[in-house]
């Protein structure tokens, strides 16, 4: 089976729209998929499931959230759009957006790469402004020769633009994904650059706010990986998700993954299929 519960579309930092996003999943034969987009559902106004019967849409989200010091990304699978709460602290978290997308700016000014904003609004054009938006106009400004360099130096964790103020605790995110029907999924654990022991102490607090799965398989992760965090999963309990993490077909990583790689891990996808 082809499975990706983590995608971005246009409506975050991805570079398709809901739509091309999903035609692109059919093609490539997804039969369970979810558009994750950070901190909005927006791409479920542009398209419905109904649209794709070959496939189960799951909605969901990523939301950006802070544990102990670490932005941490939560997925929120299989929530009710329209649960009010849902929507309200969505709304929240755009509002939250915008305000560390002021401080970003502002602590780039400081280090001397000026006018950036202009030219990160004008691309975000409406939706909310992320990090590699920042990221692409300093490259374009020449101020870094790519990306990369420009999280690795400034924008990553630990470094001036990595604002984690304005983001609300995990067990805040975790209550409002289950409140709205949803299933909280950890995204990708082995992204925060944490000790082991400090991921075994994140997993036990995320269990006991109500979290019930982690990301096992977040692109094509090396096999240690892989099989270090189905062992976590087994461990304490949790159910494994997969996804692509997919933002545009420039970058290597396309839309699905084979759901064998989990072998016979417990899936957060049973109560959909
Ligand atoms: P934000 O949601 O604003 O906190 O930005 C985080 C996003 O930046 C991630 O979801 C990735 O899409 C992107 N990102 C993180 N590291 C890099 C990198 N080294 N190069 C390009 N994009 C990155
Ligand atoms: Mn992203
Ligand atoms: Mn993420
Ligand atoms: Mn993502």
């Amino acid at each position: 089976m082809i499975v990706d519960l983590h995608t971005h579309s246009r409506c975050s930092d991805g570079s398709l729209t809901p739509r091309e996003l999903l035609e692109r999943a059919k093609a490539r034969d997804v039969s369970l998929m979810s558009i994750t987009d950070h901190d909005t559902i927006a791409a479920y106004e542009e398209v419905k499931a109904a649209d794709y019967p070959e496939m189960t849409l799951v909605p969901g989200t990523e939301l950006s959230c802070t544990w102990s010091g670490v932005n941490i990304h939560m997925l929120g699978l299989g929530l009710d759009l329209n649960n009010q709460q849902l929507v309200e602290q969505l709304q929240q978290q755009s509002h939250a957006r915008a305000e560390r997308a002021d401080i970003i700016a502002r602590r780039l000014e400081k280090l001397g790469f000026t006018g950036i904003y202009e030219g990160v609004k004008e691309m975000a054009a409406g939706r909310a402004i992320g990090r590699p938006d920042f990221a692409r106009q300093m490259v374009k400004l020449g101020y870094v020769p790519s990306m990369n360099v420009a999280f690795d130096k400034y924008l990553g964790a630990g470094k001036p633009g990595d604002v984690k103020a304005v983001w609300p605790d995990l067990a805040d995110a975790v209550a409002w994904i289950v409140a709205a029907g949803g299933v909280a999924v950890i995204a990708h654990p082995s992204h925060y650059k944490m000790t082991n022991a400090k991921l075994r102490r994140l997993l036990v607090d995320f269990k006991a706010c109500g979290g019930e799965g982690i990301e096992v398989c977040n692109g094509k992760p090396p096999a240690v990986e892989l099989n270090y965090l189905k062992s976590l999963c087994v461990e304490y309990g949790f159910e494994a998700s997969m996804g692509s993490d997919f933002h545009s077909p420039s970058t290597w990583l396309d839309v699905g993954c084979r759901s064998e790689l989990l072998g016979d891990c417990p899936v957060v996808w049973s109560r959909w299929c």
